[in-house]
């Protein structure tokens, strides 16, 4: 893996956190994205080298729903960029972790994405994700 790409974090209203996050960043959001496949309103701003996504349901059965619903607002996921999304995922289940898929999904952000099941990291759900070249 070679860096935590960004932060995830689950909130229930995303034009409200937008502002809360734009007054603690002391920036706004440089770009809000509507991911189809995962169920999210997504945004994103960028620290340094690291970006943080905030992430908002926009349906019911969305895994972010589900999430708040169980554990409340608050850090969702963490993800790491890697090189070669295809070599990561065969590399971790070879070495006994659970991946949530079995060929890299559509992300935000112009990303192919894999999550890792939590149960296997501790409670972490990670995400990798690879620049769509
Ligand atoms: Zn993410």
């Amino acid at each position: 893996m070679l860096k935590v790409e960004h932060i995830g974090i689950a909130v229930k209203d995303l034009a409200q956190s937008n502002q809360l996050f734009a007054k603690l960043f002391g920036q706004e959001a440089y770009k809000l994205e509507n991911v189809v496949s995962e169920g999210v309103q997504t945004s994103f701003f960028k620290i340094g080298d690291t970006k943080i996504e905030l992430l908002e349901a926009t349906h019911a059965e969305s895994p972010i729903a589900k999430f708040i619903e169980k554990r409340g607002e608050g850090i969702h996921h963490l993800a790491f960029e890697v090189a070669d999304i295809q070599a990561e995922m065969q590399r971790l289940q070879k070495e006994g972790f659970t991946l949530l898929h079995t060929t890299p999904k559509e992300g935000a952000d112009n990303k192919l994405i894999c999550f890792l099941h939590p149960k296997g990291t501790n409670g972490v759900l990670i995400e990798l994700c690879q620049e769509k070249k």
